[in-house]
């Protein structure tokens, strides 16, 4: 029997169909290896991606049997083998670690880093135990490193997290602006609708702001590789063309905004000759961007890490926001900002409170009202919802390190390669007194500094809802048995809630129960997904939200947010913010004379866990390669031979030691490092090794994207 899901890697959602290894008068289908694997195909029903698929959906399956973790594991301290233990003694375990913690450090003491890898029933079961039962908010995920800019910046400059757009807009646009996201490698189906309407139709403008020439910028009309750092430069010099030349929207900013003469204030300051400079670009090139956005009816921004992750990342979308509010690109038609996800289920994590600062149905842990309803929905007392955001994920880390940290338990994730400074990490988790490490793999980096090892199910194994980056809400259903003793991640969460005594609060019988309780949460919210349940998803395929109770008609695409042009701040008007650019947090000088930016390649996902293990997929990308410019390498003395070339790359936190492709496709002054591989798959070659920790204020999200570096000549080791 056919079952229709979603794909489980990044957050563009495609539908996927997948069959039995068996099918009749076929011969089984199998994996490199020859086991029986089953198979996959897009789901041409599904709105978000029309039957198209990428190299990661269609090899999902060659990687879910591999190297999973089958049973729990349980060592008293690191330097000892695990041992192998029973469910029983694994959460009896855990609940007198918690128990005990809870005495020694108080609530807080108690972290959970999840993943928008969970399914939403798991990311709102994990957030109802920490926030709602043990009394901390200290419950984030690593959608913290992925998105956590755009979320701060929706919410401030549009009063309410929610991306306004649809992939519908990508086909209606007249105008892309791309800026810091590689679409074409880390979202191949968003980019694929969009290339189409590209190719189809000369006038539509394609604009691409990279420092790198990446398959993205390739495709574009034209490419600005501004110095890493510039971002909000180059939208304030937009801005202030557009301002001199008179081309913005009067009407709409008059009636629907605030904030907008204060802005002028900022972009008058921002000439293109000045700009030009400090990006790196030329003057016509931006004017040209200027032209483009002034002349377009409709421009569409897409953005992902490159914007996200900074320092200044929620400088960076409301900037850009500025933008669309300025032209009046927004709530209409092929036009607006639009955050790009990376994880499948990061959007799923945003409805359901899965971040230290917010809880179910877009709240927020500081507004008492919002405190006082969710309270109420689970029927716990008022107050008992902590008023302050708990510890994101850097700041369990410093956790750890200090002691605060008592119990760090991470489920579906690899903080040991993903997070930043990884040496600093691994020497707070060496020092951890108790870490749980829940997850369907095993080994990984991070199971390396667990005490606990717990057994997860994953995409295919159990039933739950996951949401994309438009919106569109798929049920993703069990449609094998999970290995061994393999859990749920939301019955382990609700198991552990029952030993501590919330019987009531996690009498769950099914995902399906979980999801009906979470989705009573959005009733009247912007993200008001009151109208859905298993069941509705089943029957009706993917819907996406708003989808309000007694919304009857399955809406499944095109949907957009603030048509209306009414927004939801305290006055219905959007926020004009008017930054200037505070720059990199580490700029390169004289002992560190490059910038290294970080990303990602086509194909391979996060650690590795699953790709990793996809022939398919490490034979286009065996290793890992450190880019430099032609011009860079001759000033290195690296000369391009047949000979494996190498170099030792080193910022004030570590080292890294690379093979190097030199490639125009970088900018002078600049080098970049792909983050896919830990320990587990190359020697001595952790991106992470070298960025830093320093995050944006706002959104706390670390600057992930750029560090200063010193760059080595070695002989091959
Ligand atoms: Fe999966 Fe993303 Fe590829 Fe679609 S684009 S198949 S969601 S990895």
């Amino acid at each position: 029997m056919t079952e229709k899901t979603l794909c489980p890697y990044c957050g563009v959602g495609c539908g996927l169909e997948v069959l039995p290894p068996a099918q009749p008068g076929k011969s089984v289908h199998r994996d490199s290896e020859g086991n029986p694997i089953w198979q996959v195909r897009g789901d041409r029903a599904h709105p978000s991606s029309k039957g198209m698929v990428c190299v990661k959906g269609a090899t999902i399956t060659e990687s879910t049997h591999k190297n999973r973790l089958k049973y729990p594991l349980l060592r008293d301290s690191l330097d000892q083998p695990f041992r192998r233990v029973s469910w029983e003694e694994a959460l009896t375990r855990l609940t007198d670690e918690i128990k005990k913690v809870s005495l020694t450090h108080g609530a807080d003491g108690i972290c959970m880093y999840g993943s928008g890898q969970f399914q939403t029933e798991d990311y709102y079961t994990a957030q109802k135990l920490l926030k709602g039962c043990l009394g901390t908010n200290n419950f984030d995920a690593n959608s913290r490193l992925c998105m956590s800019s755009a979320v701060a910046g929706y919410m401030q400059s549009l009063g309410s997290d929610g991306p306004p757009c649809c992939y519908d807009d990508l086909e209606q646009t007249d105008c892309a602006f791309l800026i810091g996201t590689n679409t074409a490698d880390c979202h191949p189906i968003v980019f694929n609708r969009l290339r189409k309407h590209h190719k189809r139709n000369r006038d539509v403008k394609m604009i691409v702001v990279d420092p790198r020439k990446t398959k993205t910028a390739e495709a574009a009309d034209l490419h600005l590789a501004i110095k890493p750092g510039t971002d909000i430069d180059l939208m304030n010099g937009i801005a202030h063309l557009l301002l001199r030349w008179g081309k913005f929207e009067s009407i709409f900013i008059d009636e629907c905004t605030k904030g907008f003469p204060e802005f002028v204030e900022v972009i008058k300051q921002y000439p293109p000759e000045l700009v030009a400079r400090k990006c790196g670009i030329r003057i016509d090139h931006l004017e040209e961007a200027a032209q483009y956005w002034g002349d377009s009816e409709r421009v569409l921004s897409l953005w992902s890490m490159g914007m996200n992750q900074s320092s200044e990342g929620t400088a960076k979308v409301r900037t850009l926001i500025d933008l669309h509010l300025m032209t009046g690109n927004i709530g209409k038609l092929g036009a607006g900002p639009f955050s790009l996800t990376g994880q499948p289920n990061a959007m799923g994590g945003r409805e359901a409170g899965g971040l230290a600062h917010i809880l179910p149905g877009y709240r927020v842990v500081k507004n008492p009202q919002h405190r006082a309803a969710v309270e109420q929905a689970w029927g716990l007392p008022e107050g008992r919802i902590n008023p302050n955001p708990g510890r994101d994920g850097w700041d369990m880390i410093r956790g750890l390190e200090t002691g605060e940290v008592g119990l760090f338990w991470v489920a579906a994730t690899n903080p040991a390669v993903s997070m930043p400074d990884i040496e600093r990490t691994k020497k707070a988790l060496l020092k951890s007194n108790f870490t749980v490490c829940q997850d369907a793999y095993y080994p990984t980096e991070t199971a390396g500094y667990a005490h606990l090892v717990l057994p997860a199910s994953q995409w295919g194994e159990k039933t739950g809802a996951m949401t994309n980056s438009e919106r569109v809400v798929t049920l993703c259903p069990a449609f094998r048995n999970p290995p061994g003793e393999a859990k749920a991640d939301w019955e382990i969460f609700a198991a552990v809630g029952r030993r501590l005594g919330f019987e009531k609060e996690f009498n769950f019988a099914n995902a399906a129960e979980v999801y009906q309780e979470f989705v009573g949460l959005t009733r009247d919210r912007v993200c008001d997904l009151s109208g859905l349940s298993h069941q509705r998803l089943r029957e009706e395929g993917p819907i996406q939200w708003p989808c309000p109770e007694g919304e009857t008609e399955t809406i499944s695409s095109g949907k957009r947010l603030y048509t209306n042009l009414h927004f939801p701040t305290a006055d219905g008007r959007a926020n004009f913010a008017g930054y200037h650019s505070r720059g990199l947090a580490e700029p390169e000088d004289e002992n560190y004379p490059y910038v290294l930016t970080t990303g990602r390649l086509y194909g391979h996902w996060h650690t590795q866990t699953r790709t990793g293990n996809i022939p398919k997929i490490t034979k286009m990308h065996p290793y890992p390669e450190l880019e430099v410019h032609p011009r860079d390498a001759k000033k290195l003395g690296l000369e391009e031979t047949k000979e494996e070339i190498w170099v030792e790359a080193r910022s004030r936190r570590g080292k890294a030691r690379l093979r190097v492709k030199i490639t125009k496709a970088i900018a002078p002054g600049t080098v970049f490092i792909p983050m896919h591989w830990g320990a587990l798959w190359a020697d001595d070659a952790e991106a992470n090794a070298l960025t830093h920790p320093e995050s944006c204020p706002s959104s706390k999200q670390p600057e992930l994207k750029a560090c200063a570096v010193q760059i080595i000549p070695i002989n091959k080791p």
